[in-house]
């Protein structure tokens, strides 16, 4: 019997349905592959895509080769990750936050954030659930939200007092009898912004009032500048028991292609979201998996300097970015400066964004893609800033010719 989704015609088959599902049919390609191929055909300078143009710590990389050669993780490694690793992201936690986890039980290893935050949402959402989401969004979230069926839910931030901020009052009227999920991000990509404990505190008095869960989306938890303090929601009142956090190794040690991420969170939940996963990858990173065990034991000073480089990285850009005529939101944490482009006389950032390697040499991001309100966020553009201070000044060479 023919398949019912081709006809057969003079010996040719040819589809006649599209082939992806409506669940993901607004989806597309990712906003970061169009970028970067873009930077790529222009010979651009890719100020798009978030990934650091060096490597991390020498000596991590060394001890990802030596966990090779030695054989460790070359075959698939423990469902829930190698023991050293899951030990070590507990250690972290309670080191970093007096967060306490039972690395057998409440810590799952995973194929980047990017697996956790599917897993999560998989296992966690029933069709037709809301899950309230902070706009601008992560790409990957609306994608995840819809194949688990959810319903998204946007909060905006909106530019106040110098950086994007939460309105409380709208986030609570966001809730609703089915909302299941609070999906946060902090520090929040692509605004910089980084939660309050003032926001957090409002956040979690809503979880546990509607009884939500959370998935705290923290893979920047190490990049808060200029004495902001990155607070896991996990360690507010309440909110251990219903959160799930996300950890990577990418943004931290600037290995952002070995694909190691975590999750921690209580046992019931671990499980839940461990359903999900070990039928996504079921395992990955292997050898990487005992590098990262040994990058989160390294000394402060490593994280202590990785955070002073970008914020010399992020003032050269956002004064490069100042000086070229972009009004310039200071983030307070990620790699990411977001930008309004209002005042070079341009209100549509897509656009702006297609024209800029013509222009100028340059690829940012049109923030708009991450809204479901895209007038909403057309004026803003997003530069990162995780390359060399060579590149940083050329680009920011090359900008000076848009207010000329
Ligand atoms: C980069 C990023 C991720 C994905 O992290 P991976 O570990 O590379 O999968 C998830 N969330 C946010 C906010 C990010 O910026």
């Amino acid at each position: 019997m023919p398949c019912p989704y081709v006809r057969f015609r003079r010996g040719r088959t040819r589809m006649t349905r599209k082939p992806v599902n409506s669940r993901l049919a607004e989806f597309g390609t990712t906003i970061f592959a169009e970028m970067s191929a873009l930077a790529a055909r222009t010979g651009a300078i890719n100020l798009g895509q978030g990934f650091p143009d060096t490597d991390g710590p020498e000596e991590i990389r060394e001890a990802a080769v030596r966990a090779l050669r030695d054989g460790r993780g070359n075959q698939y490694p423990l469902a829930p990750g190698i023991p050293e690793l899951r030990l070590a992201v507990a250690d972290h936690q309670a080191h970093r936050y007096a967060l306490s986890y039972d690395p057998d039980t409440e810590v799952l290893v995973t194929a980047g954030a990017t697996e956790a935050i599917a897993a999560a949402l998989l296992a966690l959402v029933e069709p037709g659930d809301g899950v309230i989401a902070l706009e601008p969004y992560y790409d990957s979230y609306a994608a995840c939200i819809a194949m688990a069926g959810g319903k998204r839910v946007p909060v905006t931030l909106r530019p106040r007092d110098g950086a994007f901020r939460l309105d409380l009052d709208e986030l609570r009227d966001a809730v609703t009898p089915r909302t299941r999920v609070l999906l946060i991000n902090t520090p929040h990509n692509p605004t910089g912004t980084v939660l309050t404990r003032e926001e957090l505190t409002a956040v979690a008095a809503l979880a546990v009032e509607h009884d939500l869960l959370v998935i705290s989306d923290e893979v920047y938890e190490h990049l808060v500048f200029d004495g902001a303090e990155h607070i896991p929601l996990a360690s507010l009142p309440g909110m251990r028991e219903r959160t799930v956090t996300i950890g990577s190794a990418g943004k931290t040690f600037s290995f952002t292609g070995w694909k190691v991420g975590w999750v921690t969170a209580p046992a019931a939940l671990v499980t839940a979201v461990r359903s999900a996963k070990q039928f996504l990858t079921y395992v990955s990173s292997g050898p990487f998996q005992y590098a990262i065990a040994e990058a989160l034991r390294l000394p402060d000073s490593y994280f202590e300097d990785f955070r002073a480089d970008m914020r010399a990285k992020r003032d050269l850009l956002a004064a490069g970015l100042a000086d070229a005529g972009f009004t310039v939101h200071r983030p307070a944490g990620t790699y990411f400066i977001t930008t309004d482009i209002r005042p070079l006389g341009e209100s549509d950032g897509l656009a702006f964004c297609l024209g800029l390697p013509e222009r100028a040499g340059v690829v940012a991001v049109p923030n708009a893609v991450f809204y479901d309100n895209r007038a909403e966020g057309a004026p803003f553009v997003r530069f990162a800033f995780c390359k060399r201070i060579a590149v940083l000044e050329e680009a920011v060479a090359r900008l000076k010719s848009l207010g000329a």
